[in-house]
């Protein structure tokens, strides 16, 4: 028998390509939106069991007395040793993993469902979802943005960008690309990929 399903889309980019602000606009034509590196950030503040977990992996000092996350004590400690971030995320990813399919029971009822991760396809979240959009900016523009969102510098932005995906392998394994380069329209270019979605999720069904 085949049944009615939800299309559930990720959205990914590279640091300070706009997937954020993409997924506003999303947002404002009625698209649920699960973030989840914030969603991850909250998880490791408030659910109990990856508390534990993180917790007997590297010790009773990485949360405070009153159970909020000593997040500089963590963060050097996973930051240059390649095996604790390793085990850091295998805690993280299938918390996050859990309650993204919580939401999506959640919003069963729309069209269709977005994920926002800026690290999809290396949390191999990727596989958990149906459509896949990249949001992609040139590299210094990118940089210029983050620059002016955060209290950063350049070398820390690429350090960063480092360790992500390149964004040519990105949009290669995606299904629609949005260019947030300041030349193309965001807003029209969300429209159109909203517009394909829509009509996609229609006869979108599962036996
Ligand atoms: P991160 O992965 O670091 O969270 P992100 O991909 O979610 O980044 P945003 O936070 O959406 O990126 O965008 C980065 C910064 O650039 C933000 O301050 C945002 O307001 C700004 N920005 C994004 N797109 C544009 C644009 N088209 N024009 C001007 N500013 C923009």
């Amino acid at each position: 028998m085949c049944m009615k399903m939800t299309l559930k889309v990720g959205i990914t980019g590279g640091i300070g390509s706009g997937k954020s602000t993409v997924c506003r606009i999303f947002e404002v034509l009625g698209i649920p939106v699960y973030y989840a590196d914030e969603r991850a950030k909250w998880l490791m503040h408030n659910d109990p069991k990856l508390i534990e977990g993180i917790k007997s992996a590297f010790g009773e000092a990485t949360y405070h007395p009153d159970n909020t996350l000593n997040r500089p004590y963590l963060a050097d400690l996973v930051f240059n040793d390649k095996e604790k971030l390793k085990i850091l995320n295998s805690l993280v990813h299938p918390a996050v993993f859990q309650d993204g399919l919580d939401w999506n029971e959640v919003h069963g009822d729309t069209a269709y469902t977005l994920k926002e991760a800026a690290i999809l396809f290396e949390s191999g979240s990727y596989l958990t979802v149906d459509k896949i959009i990249t949001v992609f900016a040139p590299k210094e523009l990118r940089i210029e943005r983050v620059l002016q969102r955060d209290n950063t510098d350049k070398a820390a932005i690429e350090a960063r960008m480092s360790k992500q995906m390149p964004e040519e392998e990105k949009i290669e394994r995606s299904d629609f690309v949005i260019y947030n380069d300041g030349e193309q329209s965001l807003i029209e270019q969300v429209l159109e990929v909203h517009k394909t979605l829509l009509s996609q999720s229609e006869n979108f069904t599962s036996s």
